[in-house]
This record gives structure tokens, C-alpha cells and sequence, in this order.
């Protein structure tokens, strides 16, 4: 253990602070146009702003049921069955709302599997998944994906198998690939879950976010799903509100339970005005909403992609999400890490290095850029990029 200077618990001895993170603070240190964390500063539409300021002069302040207030969850379980198409989800015994999707992941975690169990990623994955499963003990087996469309095949599914396998992670529309699961690719890991009793948990934070007229489908909406997914979404991407921390799980009540005691025991509840003024906020959105939300989005991936391409940075164009993975082989870097660092000097534009999201070499000569930026951010950042 060594001394109590340089304590660290033995669960997170070998995480390390994610790029993500790392590369917003070195494009603060000079001044740039941050393409790397998923920050998504675009406005908050005025209804959900204006219902969490009433909320909060209302002084709606105190704890609320740690599965969260009543009307939200009902408006998720009636969201749940619209877009989703998880039909009869009860409100009161199969939705939890959570500090954030991450909350909900971390606590299904902790709740539904145990230290040694393994549980399938597909790579390239979202690093938060990764490091929330080791910090619980867990050990994630990775399965590779590969553009130009990240197909997935039974063989890849199988290859994974071992006696210690409990489940596995699918976050459709991905972080940062932007593959969006097809209902055949859902249905060949519903197969898997069921003949090999696996629990899945998604994170579908992205759903309201793809292209080219792709739908999101839910794999609980799936055959035989439902009573062994664990749905995991939230509000901070569709709003852009991702400081507020709201998120939820949805599950049947035997896996909502312990979810929910997990969250009492972490988080007592999320932040309590804040569900208020969604309850009310989300009421008031027009259906249009979501779907000029996407337009815009494809328009941003458009430019964006396009200046890459220019530049012989070539863009796997996602078709979902707001990020793009990009080969930086051009830029002739050691490393990810480097390339990322040459791309912020050159040009002022922070990305992430692709590494930090495969366990394996596949992402080292990738960068991934976020396009959630306001139209003059983006167009300023398309311009330095043209100048490398
Ligand atoms: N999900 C966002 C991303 O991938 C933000 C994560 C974070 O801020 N840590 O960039």
C-alpha cells in the first residue's frame, strides 16, 4: 500500500485521467477551439431553462425519492413506449433517475454484477464504460469493430465467450465511432444474451441523434429483451444540458430495485429542481424539436467532414452521435497522443486521441473531433484546420 502520501485503492491503481479531460485543459493553456470533450455549449432550449428557474424559486429544494419525482418518471415511461418502443413501462417500479446516464451505469454496476465478472465492450468504446466496470472490479472483454461500417457478425459476438461472461455494453448511437446498431446487429446480441443468459446494459444517450434518416432502435424493444436489458439514457445530450446531471435506467422491477438502492446509497437522488423543471420543461418542447435537433446536427457533420477530408485527415463519417473519428496517419505522429498534440500547436483545434478509445493499437492513428459547437465555433475551427 505504501505511504499514506501516495495512497491509491487497489480498484482504480491502473486508471488514469482520460484525455477527454486531459486535452479541454491543454486547450485552455493556449487559448483554442476545443473539438475534443464532448461539451456540447450549444444553447438550452428556453422552455427547460425558464421551468428549472421557476423550480428553483419555487424552492422545490429538498430530497426527492432517490428513484426520482413522480412526474418524471412518468414522462420517461410514456417516452420509453413512444420513441423508444418499450411498451407498459411502469413508472413507479421500473425507472430509476440517476445523477446522469453515467450515474445510472455506474450504478447498475454496482448493483447487478460482481467483481470478476466479464462483460463484453465493443471497441472502440467510451472510456467512462470502461473505467466505471474496472473500478468495480469487473474485467471487460473487448470485441473490435472496424470502419468503414463497424459491422458486427455472430463470430465476433462468439469469440468473446468464456464461463465467466455476464454481459455486455452497448452504447448505440456509439461515443466515438457514431455506428448506430441496426435492428439485425440488436437482434444477433439479443440471441446471445439469451442462449448464454447474458444481462445487457445500453447507454443510448445519443438516441435522438442520427442520420441520413437511420432510426434508433432499443434493443429491450427486441424479442425477448425487455426483461433482460437494462436501458440507460438521459437528458444532457438532447438539451444540451450536460452539467446538470440528469439521467435514468430503466429496467423490470427485480433489476430497477437494486438499481435504486444503489443510487440511494451514492447519489440519495439527482439534483431535485432540476427534476422538476424537466418534468415540467419537457412537457412544453414541440415535437419538431428533436428532429431539427438531428438536422442541424448532419449539417455540422457535414462540414466538418468535409473540411477533414480536404485535409487528408479522412473521416469515418458516424451515423449517429456528434463526433467523428479521423485518420491522422497523414500528420506521421508517433502516437495518438502526438498527433492530437501537433494538431492543437499547428492549428488551435483539440481533439482526442483515438488510443484512448481501444485497449488494443487500433485507434493509434486516430483523432476523434465533437461537432456539438455553435455554427461560428465550428466554421472558425473547419478554417484552421484547412490552414495544416
Ligand atoms: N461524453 C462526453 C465525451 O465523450 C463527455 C465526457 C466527459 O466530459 N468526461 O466527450
Amino acid at each position: 500500500m505504501g505511504s499514506v502520501k501516495q495512497r491509491r485503492s487497489k480498484r482504480i491503481a491502473d486508471l488514469t485521467q482520460s484525455y477527454i479531460r486531459r486535452m479541454t485543459r491543454e486547450c485552455e493553456a493556449v487559448n483554442g477551439i476545443n473539438l475534443g470533450q464532448g461539451v456540447c455549449d450549444l444553447p438550452t432550449p428556453p422552455e427547460i431553462l425558464s421551468a428549472a428557474s421557476q423550480a428553483v424559486l419555487d424552492d422545490r429544494s429538498v430530497y426527492s425519492k432517490f428513484e426520482g419525482i413522480d412526474p418524471l418518471r412518468r414522462t420517461i415511461a410514456a417516452k420509453a413506449r413512444d420513441f423508444n418502443r418499450i411498451p407498459d413501462v411502469d413508472p413507479d417500479t421500473e425507472v430509476v433517475v440517476t445523477v446522469g446516464s453515467s450515474g445510472a451505469f455506474h450504478c447498475t454496476v454496482e448493483a447487478l454484477f460482481d467483481p470478476g465478472d466479464e462483460i463484453l465492450v465493443f471497441e472502440p468504446f467510451y472510456g467512462y464504460h470502461v473505467n466505471v466496470l474496472k473500478a468495480g472490479g469487473l474485467r471487460p472483454i473487448f470485441v473490435t469493430l472496424r470502419p468503414p461500417d463497424w459491422r458486427l457478425d455472430k463470430a465476433l459476438l462468439e469469440q468473446a465467450l468464456s464461463p465467466r461472461l455476464r454481459g455486455i455494453v452497448v452504447n448505440t448511437p456509439a461515443n466515438p465511432s457514431g455506428k448506430v446498431f441496426t435492428r439485425r446487429e440488436l437482434d444477433l446480441i439479443g440471441a446471445f444474451c439469451r442462449k448464454h443468459d447474458l444481462l445487457a446494459v445500453t447507454d443510448e444517450i445519443y438516441e435522438y441523434i442520427t442520420y441520413d434518416g437511420r432510426p434508433h432502435e432499443s434493443l429491450a424493444s427486441r424479442p425477448g429483451m425487455r426483461e433482460r436489458t437494462v436501458t440507460i439514457s438521459g437528458f444532457s445530450k438532447t438539451f444540451s444540458i450536460t452539467g446538470w446531471r440528469l439521467g435514468y435506467a430503466l429496467a423490470p422491477p427485480d433489476l430497477a430495485g437494486p438499481i435504486g438502492l444503489v443510487n440511494d446509497l451514492f447519489y440519495i437522488c439527482a439534483p431535485t429542481p432540476l427534476q422538476h423543471g424537466l418534468a415540467e420543461g419537457l412537457l412544453r418542447i414541440a415535437p419538431e424539436y428533436y428532429r431539427d435537433m438531428a438536422a442541424e446536427y448532419e449539417r455540422k457533420r457535414d462540414l466538418l467532414c468535409t473540411a477533414l477530408d480536404r485535409i487528408g485527415l479522412h473521416p469515418h463519417v458516424p451515423e449517429g452521435a456528434y463526433y467523428v473519428l479521423a485518420d491522422v496517419g497523414a500528420l506521421d505522429a508517433h502516437t495518438a497522443v502526438d498527433a492530437a498534440r501537433a494538431l492543437l500547436r499547428r492549428t488551435g483545434v483539440a481533439s482526442v486521441p483515438g488510443s484512448s478509445f481501444y485497449a488494443s493499437g487500433a485507434g493509434d492513428r486516430l483523432v476523434r473531433f465533437c461537432y456539438a459547437k455553435e455554427w461560428p465555433v465550428l466554421r472558425e475551427a473547419c478554417r484552421h484546420l484547412a490552414s495544416l
